[in-house]
């Protein structure tokens, strides 16, 4: 049996008619930008979040890039955010000229180590961009003390935790403005790109609204040098028969990551991720493989050194390498997310974090494989993947012998 990483074809089998409908609604309509479809669904998608505002856009990562111009973020300022994320996070922060400064994360939880803020702080520093990586959502109440005791912004990169919250509320509605994918492998996701920025300021959405239509505060008058990024009304249309399917979803997801997490409780050669607060929604689970995960890989020995390990002077990866390949030799088809940290791209080599810089960042991208996680992954595809990995795994001595 072959297990992908993501599928979207029960998703379609499922939904398939009512997504149809909803598209083919709009093709007839001729309302292709704008519209009662995009407004019924960014009020629907505020209300999701608990928030008085959404502003749907082209992408996730315009999102984060509308949400820092809104708050007028720019030129010779510095925002803190984490380096074991996706490229998009520090990427946003460059385009609107600012500078991202990284901190390493939390080895228990992947996320930015939050008592590693105030030592990163300078008279530049002017937000945070918490990313709630894989789902987990960062501890906002701790987050937003230290950002109230320094004065800084929060932008949230929710882009991988839609349907997460933190101490019972959803992740976007904590921050200053909340940042949302629709990429379709997200917990939500979209027939093509999208996104959303989600805030409780009023002038806020305004503002971030001009931004994404060319800075126009009116037709034909531009008061900003904005951008062209909306959301369409295909896409809002295949979402909005999506969201009210979100709860389900996501709960299916913590029932399987809690079966991976006793399924493979045992096996001493992978690190499981930790079970985190209840508002977890499992974008992705990923485990580490911090040595040679059995006697036949080898890897003490003889594996193959990792060329990017070499290139970009991060530790080696070849356990987890061979993991992965033997998985997928076995039909289980992994990710890794990410296999060179941000600080550690030839783009930004300027920044100057030499190897070493951000060592648990480092050190976790040559060990993080992503296991197959999706709502509708079956009962058997999981025990596929969790019978799998029991033979390519060390277990314990004493349930070996
Ligand atoms: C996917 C992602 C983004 C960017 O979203 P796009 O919709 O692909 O532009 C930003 N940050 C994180 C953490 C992501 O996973």
């Amino acid at each position: 049996m072959q297990v992908p990483p993501f599928d979207l074809t029960e998703q379609l089998h499922q939904l398939g008619e009512a997504l149809e409908d909803a598209v083919l609604q709009v093709l007839r309509s001729g309302q292709y930008i704008g519209g009662a479809t995009i407004a019924r669904f960014e009020q629907q998608f505020a209300e999701a979040v608990g928030v008085p505002h959404a502003i749907g856009c082209n992408s996730g990562t315009d999102a984060l890039v509308l949400a820092l111009r809104g708050l007028g973020i720019g030129e010779g300022d510095e925002v803190i955010t984490s380096s074991f994320s996706f490229f998009a996070t520090a990427e946003a922060i460059s385009a609107v000229g600012a500078t991202p400064v990284f901190v390493d994360v939390e080895e228990s939880t992947y996320l930015i180590d939050l008592e590693r803020i105030e030592a990163a702080l300078t008279p530049a520093t002017k937000a945070v961009m918490p990313v709630h990586l894989f789902g987990r959502p960062v501890d906002m109440e701790r987050l937003g003390q230290i950002a109230a005791a320094h004065q800084l912004l929060v932008i949230e990169d929710c882009a991988q935790a839609t349907g997460a919250s933190w101490a019972g509320r959803p992740v976007g509605g904590w921050g200053d403005a909340g940042c949302f994918s629709f990429f379709p492998t997200k917990n939500l996701g979209a027939a093509g790109d999208g996104g959303a920025v989600t805030c409780r300021d009023p002038q806020l959405a305004a503002r971030i609204r001009e931004l994404a239509v060319h800075g126009m505060l009116r037709r034909y008058l531009h008061t900003s040098l904005g951008y062209n990024s909306r959301l369409d009304a295909m896409q809002a249309a295949v979402l909005s028969v999506k969201l009210p399917h979100l709860p389900g979803w996501v709960e299916r997801r913590q029932q399987l990551a809690s079966t991976y997490r006793s399924e493979l409780a045992d096996l001493q050669g992978l690190l499981l991720p930790a079970a985190g607060p209840g508002g977890h929604s499992w974008n992705q689970f990923v485990v580490r493989v911090p040595r040679c995960p059995s006697a036949q890989a080898g890897c003490g020995g003889g594996c193959q050194p990792s060329s990017d390990s070499a290139t970009y002077g991060l530790p080696e990866s070849c356990c987890r390498d061979w993991l992965k390949q033997t998985l997928a030799e076995a039909g289980v088809n992994t990710i890794i997310y990410y296999p060179i940290p941000i600080h550690r791209q030839p783009a930004y080599a300027q920044l100057g974090y030499g190897p070493g810089s951000l060592p648990i960042t480092e050190r976790l991208t040559a060990e993080v494989l992503s296991l197959p996680i999706f709502p509708e992954l079956s009962s058997e595809q999981q025990a596929t993947v969790t019978a799998v990995l029991r033979q390519l795994v060390a277990q314990p001595l004493s349930l070996a012998s």
